[in-house]
């Protein structure tokens, strides 16, 4: 389809509580870069049901417009009602272009709205450009398992649509509320929502890590030795509030498993603190965690590159360093 419009859209997706995902939030940061070097304005889409926290959260970080769609059919994601609302919205205004975090959602999301649109999706970006001129965006992903960053245009097609991973761009400063919000009126027949929320069920396996979401985290790598070497590392993570995270190495090892994986095949995180224990700092590792706030590295080898990233480190070795700084924390 042509698009109508040189406006940006970033879809904030919605908590159950209603209020904003993170990635949508920190989507808004591009949003607002390529919107503005093409001259369009950036519209957030928010649907769900009593979504007044995301609608806010969205005006104030950035979003020139929010467009909302609300009712009990979006209270649980449903790929059904999500695509018919999204689609309905992108043929009545026609963005040129339209970011989607790569949640679980996202990813199914995305696909299921570009397909119905016949327009292309780039998948699991982690930068993002644009051409003034042209409008097309500069989709750039990892491809070959990580081996070469590819980057991806697709000229041909409105609107471009794009998955980005989380915890890749920061939130902007929040401002004051500035976005005009518009809500359209669209609803989804129960009769057309092939899938039914019966019951949800916490998760309480391990394997549900909340890294990108994090603003803490202490990661241990090769470094620790083995599967109990998580000890020190889990301690200090209790400590502080934080969250596991490993290089590949551990998880390749199977001494921890690969939801805690940090870098360029495992999650993109950007927490305040990113403590790493025992890594060397290999470029694949970096890649998931330089956007990092502050970095602390403790290795026991003064040449470790990691020391090359980090604002703070200690040479010495983990199973001494750790216990200590655990307990001085503790007594804070
Ligand atoms: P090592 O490089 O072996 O470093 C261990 C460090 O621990 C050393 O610096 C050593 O001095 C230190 N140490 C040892 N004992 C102690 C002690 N007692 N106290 C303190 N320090 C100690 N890696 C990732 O992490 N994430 C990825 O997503 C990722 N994706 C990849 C994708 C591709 C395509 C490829 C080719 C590689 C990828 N890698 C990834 C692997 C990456 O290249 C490195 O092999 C890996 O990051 C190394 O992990 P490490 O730092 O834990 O181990």
């Amino acid at each position: 389809m042509e698009a109508k419009t040189k406006d940006l859209w970033v879809f904030v997706e919605t908590n159950g509580d209603g209020s904003a995902k993170n990635v949508g939030i920190e989507l808004l940061t591009p949003g607002r870069m390529m919107a503005d070097k093409q001259g369009g304005a950036l519209v957030a889409i928010v649907i769900g049901d009593h979504v007044s926290a995301a609608v806010e959260a969205a005006s104030t970080h950035g979003a020139d417009q929010v467009i909302v769609v609300e009712g009990a059919e979006y209270g649980h994601y449903s790929t059904d009602a999500y695509a018919i609302a999204l689609c309905a919205l992108v043929e009545k205004y026609g963005p040129t272009s339209m970011l989607i975090g790569a949640t679980n959602n996202g990813r199914d999301l995305g696909p299921r709205v570009s397909c119905r649109l016949r327009t292309g999706l780039t998948a699991d970006c982690t930068a993002l450009d644009i051409d003034e001129e042209s409008g097309n965006v500069a989709w750039t992903r990892p491809a070959f398992g990580g081996n070469l960053m590819a980057t991806i245009l697709c000229p041909d097609h409105r609107p471009q649509i794009g998955t980005v991973r989380p915890g890749v761009f920061k939130k902007c400063e929040e401002t004051a509320a500035k976005a005009q919000v518009i809500r359209e009126d669209i609803h989804v027949e129960e009769k057309d929502i092939r899938t039914k929320v019966i019951e949800l069920l916490r998760d309480m396996d391990e394997e549900n890590v909340d890294l990108e979401g994090a603003e803490i985290i202490v990661s241990g790598g090769r470094g620790v030795g083995g599967p109990e070497g998580f000890e020190p590392v889990r301690a200090l993570a209790k400590a502080l509030g934080a969250t596991v995270g490993a290089s590949r190495a551990a998880v390749d090892s199977g001494w921890i498993s690969h939801a805690h994986q940090v870098g360029q095949t495992g999650k993109t995180v950007g927490p305040k603190l990113y403590i790493a224990c025992g890594i060397s700092g290999a470029i694949q590792h970096l890649a998931g965690m330089s956007g990092s706030d502050v970095i602390v590295a403790i290795n026991k080898d003064p040449d470790a590159p990691i020391f090359d990233v980090a604002d703070y480190g200690v040479v010495g070795n983990l199973f001494e360093v750790l216990p200590v700084l655990t307990e001085e924390i503790q007594k804070a």
